[in-house]
C-alpha cells in the first residue's frame, strides 16, 4: 500500500459518541448525521459503532448512502434527509427508511408514493434559513396535503439552524421562537408528532437542546469544534490521523527553486523532502507555501506548489529527520496536534470541508484497541 493513509480511531469515536449524548437532557437521543461517507470517514465503519441505547438514527443526506448503510446489515432506522427524487423515495419507503420533506414538492411526493405502501416522514420546516423546509407561507398548502393523505406517518417535525455556531448571535433564538410559532399552526390544524428537532453540533454542546427533543449531531462526532470561538464549550476529540511518510530528502543550495511555478526559493542551503500525497488526495492546493506538517513531533513548512500527487517540506530545521519517517498532515503526533481546523483556517474554509475533501484515493484504516481492525480502499479486490 501506498504509504498515505488516514487511521480512524473506532475508540476515539465511540467515546465521543459518549460525550455528545451526555451532553443530551432526559429523553432526548441522537441523530448521528453520517452523510457524505460520514465527513470522509467511512459511514459503514462508523454506524456498526452507534449504540442503540444512545443513538435513535443514522441521518444521510442521499438515498445511495443510506442504501450502502443498509446493505451493510446495520440495524440502526435510517433517516434519509434528501430531497430525493419521486423514484427513490419509493425505493428508500420499500426499505423502510424514513424520508427526510424539506418542502411541499416534496410533501407531495410522499403522498403519492404513500398511496402505494406506508412511508414514514420527518417534516421540516424553515425556521429562517431559507434554504430548505417549509416556510411560513408554504404551512397551509402542506397542512392540505396532510389532511388528504393515506399510509402517511409523521414520526418528526424539525428544523435546521442557520448560525448555532455564534453564540453571541441571537438568531438561533429567533429560530426556536419560528419553529414554535408554526408547530402551533400545525397544531391548531390537528397536525403534530411524537418528536421533535432543532440542534446541530454547535447547538448540542452550547446545550440548546430541550428535553425530549431529539439532536442531529455530525461534526462533534468527529472530533471537530463546530462552536466558534470554541470558549467553555465542551470539545470531543479528533479520530483521524491523516498520515504519509517521507519517500525522498534532497540537499539543495541557496537559491534553488521548488515546485511548479518557481514560487518557492531556498535562501540557505536546505534538505527538501518529498511527500507522496497532492491536491488528488484531497491535500489542498492553498496549503501551497502555507501549509505546516509534523515530522518527529516537530512543525515543517510546506514549500512550494502542492502538485496533483506530491508535496514537498522544509526539513533544514529538523535534524535527524530521514526517508520512511512518518509524516502528519492532519492530527497528532506526539504532543504536536494539526488540527482540521488550523488547516481550514490557513486555506480559507471550515473543517467540515477539510475532512469530506480527504479523497477516496486515501485509504481509511481503523483502529480498535490500538489494533487495526479493517481497511477500507476503492483499490479493494
Ligand atoms: C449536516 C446536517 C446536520 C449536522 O450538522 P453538524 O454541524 O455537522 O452537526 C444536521 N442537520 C442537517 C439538516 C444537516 O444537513
Amino acid at each position: 500500500m501506498r504509504p498515505t493513509w488516514a487511521e480512524i480511531d473506532l475508540d476515539a469515536f465511540a467515546r465521543n459518541v459518549h460525550t455528545v449524548t451526555s451532553r443530551l437532557p432526559a429523553g432526548s437521543k441522537l441523530i448521528a448525521v453520517l452523510k457524505a461517507d460520514a465527513y470522509g470517514h467511512g459511514a459503514v465503519e462508523l454506524a456498526r459503532r452507534c449504540p442503540g441505547d444512545r443513538v435513535a438514527m443514522l441521518a444521510t443526506v442521499t438515498f445511495e448512502e443510506a442504501a450502502e448503510l443498509h446493505d451493510a446489515g446495520v440495524a440502526l432506522p435510517l433517516l434519509v434527509m434528501g430531497p430525493m427524487q419521486e423514484a427513490q423515495v419509493a425505493l428508500a419507503a420499500e426499505r423502510g427508511f424514513t424520508i427526510g420533506i424539506p418542502g411541499p414538492e416534496e410533501l407531495a411526493i410522499a403522498v403519492r408514493v404513500a398511496l402505494e405502501r406506508d412511508v414514514k416522514i420527518h417534516l421540516k420546516l424553515d425556521s429562517g434559513m431559507g434554504r430548505m423546509g417549509v416556510t411560513a407561507s408554504e404551512l397551509p398548502r402542506a397542512i392540505e396535503l396532510i389532511h388528504a393523505a393515506r399510509g402517511l406517518k409523521i414520526e418528526a417535525i424539525y428544523t435546521h439552524f442557520a448560525n448555532a455556531s455564534d453564540p453571541s448571535d441571537d438568531f438561533t433564538d429567533r429560530q426556536t421562537s419560528a419553529f414554535e410559532q408554526m408547530l402551533a399552526e400545525l397544531r391548531a390544524a390537528g397536525i403534530d408528532a411524537p418528536l421533535h428537532h432543532m440542534a446541530n453540533s454547535a447547538a448540542v454542546m452550547r446545550g440548546l437542546v430541550r428535553p425530549g427533543d431529539y439532536a442531529r449531531a455530525g461534526l462533534v462526532l468527529y472530533g471537530g469544534q463546530p462552536v466558534d470561538p470554541a470558549g467553555d464549550a465542551p470539545q470531543t476529540e479528533p479520530i483521524l490521523r491523516w498520515r504519509t511518510e517521507i519517500v525522498r530528502i534532497k540537499e539543495l543550495p541557496t537559491g534553488s527553486a521548488v515546485g511548479y511555478g518557481t514560487t518557492f526559493h531556498t535562501t540557505r542551503p536546505s534538505r527538501i523532502a518529498t511527500l507522496p500525497v497532492g491536491y488528488a488526495d484531497g491535500y489542498n492546493r492553498l496549503n501551497s507555501n502555507r501549509g505546516e506538517v509534523l515530522v518527529r513531533g516537530r512543525r515543517a513548512p510546506v514549500v512550494g506548489r502542492v502538485s496533483m500527487d506530491l508535496v514537498t517540506i522544509d526539513l533544514t530545521d529538523i535534524p535527524g529527520a530521514a526517508v520512511g519517517d512518518e509524516v502528519i498532515l492532519l492530527g497528532r503526533q506526539d504532543r504536536e496536534v494539526v488540527s482540521a481546523e488550523e488547516i481550514a483556517g490557513r486555506i480559507g474554509t471550515i473543517s467540515y470541508e477539510v475532512f469530506c475533501n480527504i479523497s477516496a484515493r486515501v485509504p481509511r484504516v481503523y483502529r480498535d484497541g490500538g489494533k487495526v481492525v479493517a481497511i477500507r480502499s476503492r483499490f479493494d479486490r
